[in-house]
């Protein structure tokens, strides 16, 4: 899913328990957020805080709903925009809405700035095919800039995701910028069935379900995947009068999300 242009600031009521699965990445991200609520602890001894981290993973992974709840979970606004929205800007709007972000954000620190699809803006020179080179370099220089005015102690961290780490430029990796990474794999069997239980929160479903079994079926699917076929279970169950969803309308789901991830794939190849 995309996050919304220009999050202002918002604050989030999302927080570690709405994120199922991706032990490790928790471990790493928890670490980020208490440099956001302790960050004396961490200077006390002359150590600089990092400024961001890149979150790493294939789409619907949950990149934007970690960045999310790490800003849910230390009580800071988030605030955040999409690479790929910057792909048709006019001359200068780009960069100018960067220096407007960071200008927003300095003022509500301690807080977070989410970068979704960064590779939009931040890929290597020529190799971008979408965007002009010039507005896509002055919107990165922008973003460059901005990263290199503040230091960590300044209570803001800069997250980015990207599924295609190795086409950024070099100079979004440089120490002091994103110099942490994150990987936001997809779940295996356990991170499945666990993605399954968040999502089932709100599902009617027959008491027999399997919960594993559902996850044993369900290989290759993202945290989007899984939550798009609870949906989709639901809506079929309804739509046949029933009074609960079982395990068969599960399996039609299944099927049906397939289908559409097979169409996307033909799509792109
Ligand atoms: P993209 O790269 O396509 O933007 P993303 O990695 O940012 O994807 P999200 O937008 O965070 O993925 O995930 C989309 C939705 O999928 C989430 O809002 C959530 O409902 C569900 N989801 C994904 N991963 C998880 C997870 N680990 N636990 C619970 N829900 C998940």
């Amino acid at each position: 899913s995309k996050a919304q242009l220009f999050e202002k600031g918002s604050k989030v009521d999302i927080t570690f328990k709405d994120v199922a699965g991706l032990d490790e990445a928790k471990v790493e991200v928890m670490e980020i957020v208490d440099f956001l609520k302790n960050p004396k602890k961490y200077t006390s001894l002359g150590g600089k805080i990092p400024k961001g981290a890149l979150l790493v993973g294939p789409p619907g992974t949950g990149k934007t709903l970690i960045a999310k709840a790490m800003a849910g979970e230390a009580q800071v606004p988030f605030f955040s925009l999409s690479g790929s929205d910057f792909v048709e800007m006019f001359v200068g709007v780009g960069a100018s809405r960067v220096r407007d972000l960071f200008k927003q954000a300095r003022e509500k620190a301690p807080c977070i700035i989410f970068i979704d699809e960064i590779d939009a803006i931040g890929r290597a020179r020529g190799k971008n095919l979408m965007m002009s080179n010039d507005e896509r370099e002055n919107t990165l220089n922008q973003l460059l800039v901005e990263m290199d005015g503040f230091g960590g102690e300044s209570g803001i961290i800069i997250l980015a995701a990207t599924n295609r780490p190795d086409v950024l430029d070099s100079a979004l990796l440089r120490p002091g910028r994103f110099d942490r990474q994150i990987s936001i794999d997809l779940p295996d069997v356990k991170g499945r069935e666990e993605i399954f239980k968040v999502h089932l929160k709100p599902i009617k479903v027959s008491q027999d379900l399997d919960l594993n079994k559902l996850a044993e079926q369900t290989p290759g699917f993202a945290g989007a995947d899984i939550a798009n076929v609870c949906n989709e279970a639901a809506l079929i169950a309804a739509r046949k009068g029933k009074d609960s969803v079982d395990f068969s309308d599960f399996q039609d789901a299944i099927d049906r999300v397939i289908g559409g991830l097979e169409k996307k794939n033909k799509i792109i190849a």
